[in-house]
């Protein structure tokens, strides 16, 4: 067992000394079985949340309603859920009630594919009800049940299944690929927030060419917010180099730079995506400095105006065409620049305006910011009297 599991071990005893079930499950059960690195540790239990509350001294309520209590143990927080089913999904998202159950299989009946529906016991026995191994040593994605009736009831599970082909690089199971193509327009009803989590997991998956031409061959990409129109496109982006991207804002720049969207499309494409506003500034930074460095190298002035983190990012995003990211030129370029930011300038706004008879406008912007770029490429050091001999030369 990982040390993550180990550390869990008390709290899983506790459980079981009070008289309940408890089972590792969820998504770090089948990353343990891949030997991969598992990040949060789910136990599911017979005892409900308020049983659950009276055995820990620590916890907090995250989602009661849906059974589950984070308890506090030894510096590490463990999501615990009572086994549950979910019931009548009227409106292909979440259930409109979940009922506390006292066994096991119930609970591992709702989950959605086999390979997350695992129960792990303490001292290590694998609990299996669906072939779930067989599916993992096969490398096969397969809804748990009637594949058709599980992405009725949540519609979620079609694009969690495009982005766990994506991270893991299994096939969607014929039954299963077939059920999501079937059911690919009730996307529409899911809210953006949980579709844009799905999709930006399997844009940053290790397989993302495996999970992209799944996205487009089971139609999905069709209700997905700004794409209805690019499936060809999309299979364009999955024939790029596979390597994974590492940021989620380049991961949206070279989407948006291989459907050929401009600039000023980015903000009303991510909004629609439902990004934040920060994510927005940094991406569309990208998508223009990527244009350019598809041309040429970035100048000095280009660089300044990207700052480090981005022009570093837009560099680094080269490789998937066919060149090699020269990064250490881009810093070498950056750490030469004799300002960083206009607030290093050796003149602004009150020096201008003090040293002129002319009344404020729109011209002491413009001076300054061709003073910048005079400073930025060399022509002029950054010294106040320079700078105002250039800006008086200049004026003519
Ligand atoms: P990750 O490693 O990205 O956290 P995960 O499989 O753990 O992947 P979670 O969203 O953390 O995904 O969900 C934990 C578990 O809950 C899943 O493994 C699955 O068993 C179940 N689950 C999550 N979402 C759904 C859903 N929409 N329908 C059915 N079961 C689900
Ligand atoms: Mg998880």
């Amino acid at each position: 067992l990982p040390i993550e599991y180990k550390k869990a071990i008390p709290v899983i005893r506790k459980i079981e000394a009070a008289g309940f079930e408890a089972y590792f499950v969820g998504g770090s059960v089948r990353d343990t079985l891949l030997g991969q690195k598992i990040h949060d540790v789910d136990i599911a239990t017979s005892a409900f949340p308020e049983e659950i509350k009276q055995l820990f001294p620590k916890t907090i309520d995250i989602g009661i309603e849906h059974g589950t209590v984070l308890v506090l143990h030894e510096e590490e927080q463990y999501e615990i859920t009572t086994f549950r089913t979910e019931s009548t999904y009227q409106d292909y998202r979440r259930p409109d009630s979940v009922s506390f159950v006292r066994t096991l299989e119930e609970d591992l009946k709702r989950r959605d594919f086999t390979i997350n529906a695992f129960a792990l016991k303490e001292d290590g026995e694998i609990i299996d009800l669906f072939d779930g191994l067989a599916d993992l040593e096969n490398h096969v994605l397969r809804a748990v049940g009637r594949p058709f009736e599980r992405f009725h009831e949540d519609a979620l599970r079609m694009m969690r299944g495009l982005r766990f082909v994506s991270q893991l690089g299994f096939k969607l199971e014929e039954e299963t690929a077939k059920a999501i193509e079937d059911n690919h327009a009730l996307l529409e009803k899911i809210s953006i927030e949980r579709m844009n989590v799905e999709f930006i997991k399997m844009l940053l998956g290790d397989f993302r060419n495996h999970g992209l031409v799944a996205f487009v061959e089971t139609k999905c990409y069709i209700y997905c917010p700004q794409l209805k129109e690019d499936g060809e496109a999309l299979l364009r982006f999955a024939d790029l180099p596979s390597i994974p991207l590492k940021k989620e804002s380049q991961a949206w720049a070279l989407l948006l730079n291989q459907l050929g969207r401009a600039e000023q499309e980015v903000a009303p494409f991510l909004k629609a995506w439902k990004c934040s506003n920060q994510m927005i500034r940094e991406v569309q930074r990208l998508v223009k400095g990527l244009a350019k460095r598809q041309e040429r190298r970035l100048t000095p002035l280009e660089i300044y105006h990207l700052g480090k983190d981005a022009s570093l990012d837009v560099e680094e995003l080269m490789i998937y065409f066919q060149q090699t990211p020269d990064t250490t030129t881009v810093l070498d370029i950056y750490h030469a620049l004799p300002i960083k930011t206009m607030s290093e300038l050796s003149i602004d706004g009150k020096v201008l305006l003090a040293t002129s008879e002319k009344k404020p406008g729109k011209w002491v912007s413009e001076a300054l910011a061709l003073a910048e770029s005079a400073v930025v490429n060399g022509l002029v050091p950054n010294e106040q009297a320079a700078l105002l001999t250039y800006l008086k030369e200049q004026q003519g």
